[in-house]
């Protein structure tokens, strides 16, 4: 769904609860209808066929009623028309997954001759896989973000990069790449910042992807993925979802519209409970070094002394499980879980070393959060010596987040 441009901007928060609704106070309803049908009735199959060429021709959204659920959905339509809201862009197409919406961002401009991509480490594990394994006929060159323009070919379909980057939150100038890029699309994941903290569209990356499974949906019960760019690449999109199948379900469109209308108290609350974490962690004899974007946000990483595994093991309010952006606060391993898809070399050097840990936090009271750290922490481990503080090396992995003193004076994430 393309936005309007006629109506004054309105602050995010605003956009959050009444993007994508506009129209229910007309059709008599409040809450957005859920449209579960697979196909629609239509009497005027000449009409209809016109209209399949039409979508065949442009990718343009089909004028009328839906016909298929694999073309169009109403309701996953005004999830999509709210997140281009939030993130300034043109457009928005959904997908099945983050992954199912990246393969779609990578199909498009393969089917364009363009199977060349050019990316910088770290990105999450499965996009870092689906890049280094070449599964969809592309070809990567691993770049540092000082490199990317001369990465570029004549066949470079997209650069990628992921600001703060899951998972040592490293953060990027998307403007200073955006820049180096040219005409070659940005692709800017943006699940970790969330259009509240950041948006890239606005610092010139021509593609937003989101995982909407983290934050968007933020209740840990929906799987989504969601592209915003403008209308031209939009419509190829939409061409590869109709082909390839990788649709939202209209539940998981309902539910993520839902989510988005709690977004910025989500993450203003769940940003400022990190921040004091952060720079509690920091202060932590047993912590070896934090890392927390100067962006602010709601993920905290840290690298412990002796056994990550012990933490894991210790937590008892926090879950331990991976993924990120609920309501509860989750806590993993990367080194085992989120990242351990990519190869062990390739992801120490990008900075994912074996005791770094990767904490999403959530809406819980943060003493109580404190409180059940602060034990895991100490926890002695469960089988062998104590050797939780038998040290090791401080601070080994490369730049990004902030250092110990930074993350000491949280501040920024309050807003
Ligand atoms: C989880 C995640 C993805 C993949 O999304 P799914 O919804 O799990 O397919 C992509 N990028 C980032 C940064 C993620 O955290």
């Amino acid at each position: 769904m393309e936005t309007t441009a006629a109506t004054p901007p309105r602050s995010l928060a605003t956009e959050a609860v009444h993007a994508g609704r506009e129209d229910l106070a007309e059709l008599g309803l409040h809450a957005p209808p859920l449209d579960l049908s697979t196909t629609y009735p239509s009497y005027d199959s000449r009409a209809e066929a016109a209209r399949l060429d039409a979508f065949a021709a442009t990718g343009a959204r089909l004028e009328g009623p839906p016909v298929y659920a694999r073309l169009d959905n109403p309701t996953t339509a005004r999830f999509e028309a709210a997140l281009a809201r939030l993130e300034g862009t043109q457009s928005a197409v959904a997908f099945a997954s983050g992954m199912a919406a990246l393969t779609a961002c990578l199909l498009a401009r393969v089917a364009q001759g363009l199977r060349h991509v050019v990316a910088v480490r770290p990105l999450y594990g499965c996009s870092d896989h689906l890049l280094t394994a070449g599964l969809l006929g592309t070809e990567v060159t691993w770049v540092d973000p000082d490199g990317i323009a001369d990465a570029i070919r004549p066949d470079t379909g997209l650069v990628m990069v992921e600001s703060p980057a899951n998972p040592t939150l490293v953060e990027i100038d998307l403007r200073a790449v955006a820049a180096a890029c040219g005409d070659v699309p940005l692709l800017a994941d943006n699940t970790f910042a969330t259009p509240v903290l950041q948006r890239p569209a606005e610092l010139g990356a021509r593609i937003v992807l989101h995982s909407a499974t983290k934050y968007l949906g933020g209740h840990g019960d929906v799987l989504g993925g969601v592209v915003g760019c403008d209308e031209e690449f939009a419509r190829q999109l939409r061409q590869v979802r109709f082909a390839t199948g990788g649709v939202l379900h209209p539940l998981a469109g309902y539910l993520l519209l839902r989510g988005l209308a709690t977004l910025p108290v989500r993450m203003r609350a769940a940003s400022a409970s990190a921040a004091e974490l952060a720079g509690r962690l920091a202060a932590h004899p047993r912590v070896a070094r934090v890392h927390y974007p100067k962006l602010g946000g709601a993920m905290v990483a840290f690298e412990v002394y002796g056994e990550p595994h012990e933490v894991i093991a210790g937590v008892r309010l926090i879950t331990p499980a991976v993924s990120l952006g609920s309501v509860d606060t989750l806590i993993q391993h990367p080194a085992s879980i989120s990242h351990r898809i990519v190869d062990a070399d390739d992801r120490r050097s990008s900075g994912v070393g074996d005791r770094l840990l990767r904490m999403s936090v959530g809406l819980e009271d943060v003493e109580d959060l404190w409180r059940d750290l602060d034990r895991a922490l100490g926890a002695p481990p469960r089988t062998g010596a104590r050797r939780v503080l038998s040290g090791g090396t401080v601070g080994t992995s490369p730049g990004g987040g902030e250092d110990l003193a930074r993350a000491a004076a949280p501040g920024r994430a309050g807003r």
